[in-house]
């Protein structure tokens, strides 16, 4: 790409995203003025070009502290579970991969689907901080992989929308509404396909390799925890990691305790992972959550039939429900 088209493309970016944060402005305001809502989950801009962090506001003045850009990455409807023992109705905005926690939630009797607002956004594909060479300077990032590799870039449920975004439940569907063409170009989904493809090197290699691969990522993870924390799906009121009981692990960042920990995350949202990818783009550790994740999903897959966590309410979860027919050669 010359520099003279990417310029253009960031330009119109820039002007899609302003139009964007003013619909998001507004559409806050009237919530929050009618008394609809009591407060509302968005982004905001932060203390540099590149961050654009989760903001909680509950008056009608603050709506201007929105902001809507390719940084806008978090997943917002983890935060939710701060409301789930309320009463009061609050608002989220959600993008394509977002959204699916809400459904997440809301099967999981975190939440009631009537006490939330779900504002559906389009989603532009989120780009890579991680790829900042320079800290003062706007430059064109790579997406996310997460983005690259996104199979739902439309809300699959909405309440209200911005940005004339369409909201379905069906798989692989084109990135829709003001940002489609940006997404497009930008690869949204264009690796989708390719989803699995590390979960296949890994399991090619002998046993000893494929352990020693995970213990030398068990030994990098400092169990600071962002991965469960950030998590639609890993919503216990009490994790056991959090518990003071002896004997259950330890609290020591060891290898041992660290993979019982990883392990004991993935097993829990297994069937109910969403595939936000938030547990992987949060780690400091750049350790492939995904990979587990996701070698859990084909294997559910192949048992269960295939099945997306989070798209549709009235499914049940493969884990979530019994049928005569499953599968149960190890019994
Ligand atoms: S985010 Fe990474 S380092 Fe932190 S607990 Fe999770 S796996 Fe470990
Ligand atoms: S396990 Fe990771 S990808 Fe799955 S729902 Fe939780 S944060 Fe999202």
């Amino acid at each position: 790409m010359s520099d003279n088209m990417r310029n253009n493309v960031r330009d119109n970016m820039g002007h899609m995203n302003n139009q964007l944060t003013q619909e998001m402005r507004d559409l806050a305001r009237e919530l929050l003025a009618s008394g609809e809502v009591k407060g509302l989950f968005g982004w905001t801009k932060g203390s540099r070009w590149y961050l654009t962090p989760p903001v909680f506001i509950t008056k009608p003045e603050e709506a201007d502290r929105l902001c809507y850009d390719e940084f806008a990455v978090n997943n917002l409807t983890g935060l939710l579970l701060d409301f789930r023992d309320s009463q009061d109705k609050i608002a989220v905005f959600v993008k394509g991969c977002d959204s699916r926690g809400i459904v997440r939630l809301v099967q999981d009797n975190q939440l009631k689907r009537e006490n939330i607002v779900v504002i559906g956004v389009p989603c532009p594909g989120m780009g890579d901080k991680g790829a900042v060479t320079d800290h003062r300077q706007a430059q064109e990032l790579p997406l996310l992989a997460k983005c690259l590799e996104c199979r739902y870039p439309n809300p699959v449920l909405a309440d209200r929308t911005i940005g004339a975004v369409t909201v379905t439940t069906e798989p692989s569907a084109a990135p829709s509404g003001a940002t489609a063409e940006a997404a497009k170009g930008r690869g949204v989904g264009s690796k989708e396909a390719d989803r699995f493809a590390q979960v296949e090197a890994i399991e090619k290699m002998s046993p000893d390799e494929r352990y020693a691969f995970w213990q030398a990522q068990n030994k990098k993870c400092i169990r600071c925890y962002a991965c469960r924390n950030i998590c639609p799906a890993c919503n216990c009121r009490e994790c056991i990691f959090d518990s003071d009981k002896k004997n259950w692990v330890n609290k020591a960042a060891t290898p041992t305790d660290n993979a019982f920990f990883g392990i004991t995350r993935a097993m829990h949202v297994a069937g109910r992972c969403v595939e936000c990818g938030e547990c992987e783009r949060v780690c400091p550790m750049d350790i492939p959550i995904m990979a587990m994740n996701r070698k859990l999903i084909g294997d559910l897959n192949e048992l269960f039939g295939p099945y997306d966590a989070g798209v549709k309410a009235d499914e049940k979860p493969p884990l979530g429900a019994f049928k005569l027919d499953d599968p149960e050669e190890f019994m």
